[in-house]
């Protein structure tokens, strides 16, 4: 099929109930599927195996990467486990990126080290660290990128080169940019993950994750590990992610224009001492996000002169922006990575990739954006005065 991204996000792998002609696929509320004989079924046996709407979300987020269906499941997590089961035994070697989502390292880390996985995390940002990190006990390379919460950037087309040449699948962590901003697979990684949670379905409504490979046995395999364990994400999950999807490419557009003239505004505030954001000619991997994104995304972190308290300040004084963990839906959200979403990441890990206490992680929603930056400006000045009276106190 040659139609172009947006197309696809509305239509791909979907078509109109076959049985009553709904446009939309119905919530398949069922547990069970009776079969008109001993063997023979119309494809359904037991929704923890597959489950129809589920079933027609897997064709559609597939079809974004001219993929196989996809394996959707409970969460994000939830799908990085099945993947860690499928492909890795005691002894392996699991090589992930050093910054990354939190429950990705508490999960390899706290989980599956108890289990005799060894991951190694890696600077990712460097090929050629990742190159020097492969053991021939390596049975994974996972990178996410842009990475949570710094934005740090991994070549992917440079990494899938290394590990393709190594005979080591490379799994991408897409669920920041989704396949509207970038597509792993086109650069040579294996697997794409994602947490369906964020921007796929976008309206902080439901958690859901999701696998996309073009490797037949691969797929066979996840869905035996998804069956086995039971992980498959919801009927009323898909149809609510399913609907999310048709306005994916409109949103993320909105997203990352947002996100860049908010970026652009507080690099200019003389309160905000650093910004992150791929798109902002400042970023350090700027030429990479061009190469490698079709846009830069709605999340972007930044850090306020005065260390954690002005940060922190900032962040409870916030009103329109949620404080709240999470990213990628309509509403904005900040976020305090240090405590919140990064809080089981080692202290001496998070130092060390620049995941400061006073970091601000900022997911920019749909709201107008001169409402946004409003907000923002308000509860920067209320920082100041935190930090003037913190003075006094001194
Ligand atoms: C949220 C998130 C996950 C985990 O997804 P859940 O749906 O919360 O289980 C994994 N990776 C990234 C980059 C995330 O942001």
């Amino acid at each position: 099929m040659t139609a172009s991204f947006d197309t696809l996000a509305v239509h791909g792998g979907r078509r109109p109930d076959p049985g009553t002609g709904a446009i939309l696929t119905p919530i398949f509320q069922s547990a069970t599927y009776v079969q008109e004989a001993v063997g023979v079924h119309r494809g359904h046996t037991y929704s923890r195996a597959s489950n129809p709407t589920v079933s027609a979300l897997e064709a559609a987020l597939g079809a974004l990467e001219d993929a196989p269906p996809s394996v959707c499941f409970a969460t994000g997590l939830a799908a990085e486990t099945a993947l860690f089961l499928a492909l890795l035994r005691a002894g392996d070697h699991v090589v992930c990126s050093e910054v990354c989502y939190g429950g990705t390292v508490r999960l390899l880390d706290q989980l599956l080290r108890g289990l005799g996985v060894v991951p190694r995390f890696v600077d990712t940002t460097r090929p050629d660290a990742v190159a020097a990190a492969l053991t021939p006990r390596t049975r994974l390379v996972f990178v996410e990128t842009p990475a949570n919460p710094t934005l740090a950037l991994t070549d992917v087309a440079a990494v899938a080169a290394i590990t393709r040449a190594a005979g080591v699948p490379l799994a991408v962590d897409n669920t920041f940019l989704t396949p509207a901003l970038q597509r792993p697979l086109e650069l040579g990684a294996d697997i794409c993950v994602y947490s369906t949670t964020k921007h796929i379905e976008g309206h902080n409504a439901t958690v859901g994750g999701a696998l996309t490979t073009r490797d037949d046995a691969l797929l066979e395999r996840l869905r035996f590990v998804r069956k086995s364990v039971g992980s498959i994400q919801a009927p009323f999950d898909a149809w609510l992610t399913l609907r999310g999807l048709k306005t994916l490419p409109l949103r993320l557009r909105r997203h990352s224009a947002s996100a860049l003239t908010i970026a652009r505004w507080l690099e200019a505030h003389p309160r905000v001492e650093r910004v992150l954001y791929p798109g902002l000619d400042s970023f350090p991997q700027a030429e990479l996000a061009r190469r490698q994104h079709r846009g830069h995304g709605g999340v972007l972190a930044f850090e306020v002169a005065g260390g954690a308290a002005a940060g922190v300040a900032v962040m409870n004084a916030v009103r329109l922006c949620a404080l709240a963990e999470s990213l990628g839906a309509v509403e904005t959200l900040v976020t305090h990575p240090a405590s919140m979403t990064h809080g089981d990441v080692p202290a001496e890990q998070r130092a060390r990739c620049g995941i400061g206490d006073g970091l601000v992680r900022l997911s920019v929603g749909l709201e107008d954006p001169a409402d946004l930056i409003g907000d923002l400006d308000r509860a920067l000045a209320v920082g100041v005065e935190h930090e003037v009276a913190a003075c006094a106190a001194r």
